[in-house]
């Protein structure tokens, strides 16, 4: 049998890092002070910070595969440990702060923590849970040394203390590509939190393969800003994609209201950017507020719930940026499709290629999709049959941390848990989650559908769909929905909105005007919160109305 003949080098994550430093060292890392206030350094500043720090964690005892836990937002440090914790061999486990604080002792006791980087803010939140968190060796708080942390946590240390007692010359654990490299907890939005271990070769490969110029396509001379939070698996693979590019970062710490991010992105040219649906919301009121049509970003990645329409032809028509929209989970690292056109559809009618442009797109490189029926049969890529979202590729998950057996179906795809179409090329329509969708006298409504609409009415900010139970059609659509602040707005006038958009049949029974919508840790709206407020609106009238029917057909 003829071998090989040529060099391995594992898929690691200290030689992104290292290749951000010898080839990008120059170049800058912006980063929001979570206390106020901007720093500035480099990929060979952070390379360095993130030796010393491995080196300063091995020399506390810290061992291969130990989990490094972290609760931060976006900044330089966070990414030191992006970095320096892999690159000792050890995995970072990103934590999620919004969570509860009885979620976030469980997670960091179920992933076994030996040790917790928090920003200083954060000081108040886990001193009361310290003495439980039985597992964990030490905590670092993510900033200078501090009297007022130190008393507040006995034995705290600090980050900034970790740096200088770390040598700038350490060398990087070798690790073998499929050792574990970091850890991110699902959110829990259907379910219990599940641990996903990604491994230094699935993060390579997501790197490369999702960094395409049909994908995130960052390159050398960009600046990006991921607004996704780093705690919300591996701010989608972007810091890792920066480093590989040698692309600027700007990061922009916990100030994530549309102001201080439209205020960042010129300030700093950021040229691209990623982040949810309701991120990007936040930024085109506050462009429109203040009169801002021209901005120097150009392409936004947006994913993790569905883009509304609307919001894309906003962005391009009036600010000239493209909204790119992605589909992925947790468990998929996250990226899965993302939407680039084909040659052919460049020559056709523009609402055609704007209706392939605003579905969840195509698989990138290294994934495979199928939908398949309830009894797991497989269905046709035909862009109308809808099914359950199956998976299968170099980033996705195959168990969930600390369980038994298999995450997969017996001939080994993940079941995402979505409902969706795929057409001959590939593209994918994300339809509903399978827990959300409506199931009206048999028959499917998607709630993203009957969402899009809602928003595209000029007097709606936001606005959800949920499944309220009904006596005859098991399910009826019902929508909540935020008016535009001082606007007057019916739910006649609401409902007159879905007139030749839906089916007669799909339109909803009934609009509900709430103040917010309950929005869970990575920014989606919490359905099942919905449903438990309003699942029984219909019941009483419904009700009422069958009683009538029947009576009147005995009569
Ligand atoms: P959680 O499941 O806890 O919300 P994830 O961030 O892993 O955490 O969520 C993944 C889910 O988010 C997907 O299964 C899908 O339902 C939804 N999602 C992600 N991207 C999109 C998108 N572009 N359009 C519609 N839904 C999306």
């Amino acid at each position: 049998m003829l071998a090989g003949q040529m060099m391995y080098q594992p898929l690691s994550i200290a030689s992104l890092i290292d290749h951000a430093a010898r080839y990008h060292g120059g170049t800058e890392i912006v980063s929001a002070l979570t206390e106020g206030g901007f720093e500035r350094t480099s990929w060979a500043q952070v390379a360095e910070n993130a030796r010393r720090l491995a080196s300063a964690l091995t020399h506390r005892g810290m061992q291969r595969g130990d989990r490094i836990g972290t609760l931060a937002w976006n900044n330089r440090r966070h990414l030191e440990l992006y970095f320096g914790v892999p690159g000792g061999g050890m995995v970072c486990h990103t934590i999620n702060p919004r969570l509860s604080p009885e979620q976030m002792a469980y997670i960091i006791d179920h992933a076994g923590d030996r040790m917790l980087f928090i920003e200083r803010t954060f000081v108040p939140l886990i001193a009361p849970m310290r003495e439980k968190l039985t597992k964990l060796r030490g905590v670092v708080v993510m900033g200078p040394r501090d009297p007022e942390s130190a008393a507040q946590l006995p034995g705290v240390l600090f980050h900034d203390e970790l740096l200088a007692e770390g040598d700038p010359g350490f060398a990087w654990a070798g690790v073998d590509e499929n050792d574990p490299s970091s850890l991110c907890y699902t959110s829990g939005t259907t379910g219990n939190p599940k641990g996903v271990l990604y491994t230094h070769r699935s993060t390579l490969l997501h790197a490369l393969g999702a960094n395409q110029p049909d994908g995130m396509g960052i390159g050398a001379a960009d600046s990006v800003m991921p607004v996704v939070p780093m705690f919300h698996v591996n701010a989608w693979g972007v810091p890792y994609m920066a480093a590989l590019a040698g692309a600027r970062l700007v990061m922009p710490g916990p100030r994530l209201d549309g102001e201080s991010l439209a205020r960042l992105i010129e300030d700093e040219r950021v040229t691209m950017a990623a982040g949810v649906p309701t991120i990007w919301l936040g930024l085109l009121n506050a462009m429109e507020a203040n009169g801002m049509e021209k901005t120097s970003l150009r392409r936004t990645v947006v994913g993790g719930s569905a883009l509304p329409p609307s919001m894309r032809a906003a962005f391009r028509d009036r600010h000239g940026v493209q909204l790119v929209h992605a589909w992925g989970m947790t468990e998929t690292s996250p990226l899965g499709t993302m939407n680039a056109p084909l040659a052919k559809h460049l020559d056709l009618p523009f609402e055609e290629q704007d209706r392939t442009g605003n579905g969840q797109g195509r698989p990138l490189f290294g994934i495979e999709l199928r939908v398949v029926d309830a009894q797991g049969r497989i269905l046709p890529n035909d862009g109308e049959t809808e099914g359950q979202l199956q998976i299968r590729g170099h980033w996705i998950v195959s168990q969930y941390y600390g369980q038994d057996g298999s995450a997969l179906t017996v001939d080994g795809w993940f079941d995402t848990g979505d409902v969706a179409t795929i057409d001959a090329d590939g593209y994918m329509v994300i339809r509903d989650r399978a827990k959300d969708i409506i199931k009206s006298g048999g028959e499917w409504i998607s709630t993203v559908d009957l969402e899009n609409i809602a928003v595209s009415h000029p007097k709606v900010a936001n606005a959800a769909a949920i499944a309220a139970r009904h006596p005859k059609w098991d399910e009826r659509p019902v929508i909540c929905a935020i008016r535009r602040p001082s606007v007057e707005l019916t739910e006649e006038e609401l409902l007159a909105h879905y007139d030749g958009k839906v089916p007669r049949w799909q339109r909803p029974d009934r609009v509900i005007f709430v103040d917010s919508l309950p929005i869970g840790a990575t920014g989606k709206v919490v359905k099942a919160s919905l449903r438990e407020d309003y699942g029984d609106v219909l019941w009483d009238d419904a009700m009422k109305e069958l009683d009538a029917e029947m009576t009147q057909g005995r009569g």
